[in-house]
């Protein structure tokens, strides 16, 4: 028995993107439209909508971003949000859907910092379009928004929060420059890998976990190495959307947890950061499992993870960690002290992480030694 939460459609397929502008009149009459640095790069896409357009968003959007986005989405009658842009984008034009369609502000329902209320009401109808291959948040029910005077990060969360529409569309990613497309990658990696092993997985999320893993694995360096190769980036695009599908029906595990306190206090990419820790954290898992039962389920699942990231059927759990730190090395990945997060830092981010929502689906409790453990080798 399970449920299987998606978006409502899921548009998929090189030069899709074409067909945005006819989508619209069926959802509303007054588009937001949430973009990254470049807006004009996305200005022709909505045919003749003129659109009410917002401060463009760099970074994962504050609590006050989304607050002003919402009051001029309010002031000029937006019906429909359209995203397009990476995961910060995505999840600003979520969290703006949402309020829309409820009245409220960001702290009514933001876990954590805010009230954490029960989202009530659907969103206004919200239509992703992601023009990267890395958070899934296309596909994802909540929207994590950065409180700079707490110092952390924290997720609005509801059904209610998936897309209307989830338009795919790779040749999006063809610009996304290497270094970018190293730390993306690898956060939709990580997004398949750990729904893959948490207990919360059902047979669909693992499908399409499996499927994810594998299509990145064989991907992810084609991608990285020559930006302009379709096929490896529909490959990722598909890893990403797989992942943001997984994550949002199975959760996620320590590596997430961990990054999330991190990406609170330091400057770095998600996708780097979830980089520098992955491998690390499945050690520390693979032997914290071992310790207690030699026949966990959880074991088998990673014996799975290793074929599926080599491509090899003889592949070993300490062949998969291993591609994992060569895949890691070869992107140019930073390690965590280069992004600024000091060792005298670790036994707060461990004592964060070990609390965190996104630890849930970890296939065995990890204690802050534990994750000490893991910050220190990465
Ligand atoms: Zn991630």
């Amino acid at each position: 028995m399970f449920d299987l939460a998606l978006p409502r459609r899921v548009l998929f397929g090189p030069g899709r993107v074409a067909e945005l502008a006819a989508l619209l009149p069926g959802l509303g009459g007054r588009i937001l439209l949430c973009t990254g640095r470049d807006p004009s790069r996305h200005a022709d896409l909505l045919g003749g909508a003129d659109p009410v357009a917002i401060k463009p968003v760099a970074h994962e959007p504050t609590v006050d971003d989304v607050r002003a986005a919402t009051e001029r989405a309010r002031a000029a009658g937006a019906d429909v949000v359209v995203a397009v842009g990476g995961g910060s984008v995505l999840d600003l034009g979520k969290a703006v859907a949402i309020l829309l369609g409820n009245g409220t502000d960001p702290l009514d329902h933001l876990e954590v910092v805010g009230r954490g209320v029960a989202v009530q009401r659907p969103a206004v109808p919200f239509v992703a379009v992601p023009t990267t291959a890395g958070t899934g948040a296309e596909a994802t029910a909540n929207a994590t928004l950065r409180s700079p005077e707490h110092g952390i990060k924290a997720s609005i969360r509801s059904p209610h929060m998936l897309a209307a529409v989830a338009l795919v569309d790779p040749l999006l990613t063809l610009t996304c420059p290497p270094a970018v497309t190293a730390s993306s990658g690898l956060d939709a990696l990580t997004q398949c890998l750990e729904p893959y092993v948490s207990p919360h997985g059902n047979p669909a999320t693992d499908a399409v976990a499996a499927e994810g893993l594998r299509r990145g694995a064989g991907a992810l360096r084609r991608a990285y190495e020559h930006g302009d190769d379709r096929a490896a980036r529909a490959e990722m695009a598909l890893c990403s959307l797989f992942g943001g599908i997984a994550l949002a029906n199975a959760k996620l595990g320590a590596v997430h947890g961990l990054a999330g306190v991190i990406g609170g206090m330091v400057d770095a990419p998600h996708g780097a950061v979830c980089a520098t820790l992955l491998a690390q954290v499945v050690e520390v898992n693979v032997r914290a499992l071992r310790e207690r039962d030699a026949n966990a389920p959880a074991l088998r699942r990673y014996g799975d993870v290793a074929r599926l990231l080599t491509g090899r059927d003889d592949a070993t759990i300490e062949d998969g960690v291993s591609w994992l730190r060569e895949t890691v090395a070869a992107m140019n990945v930073p390690a965590l002290d280069a992004v600024g997060l000091r060792p005298t830092g670790f036994a707060e981010v461990a004592a964060k992480a070990a609390r965190s929502s996104s630890m849930q689906g970890n296939p065995v409790p990890l204690n802050e030694d534990q994750l000490i453990a893991v910050l220190e080798r990465s």
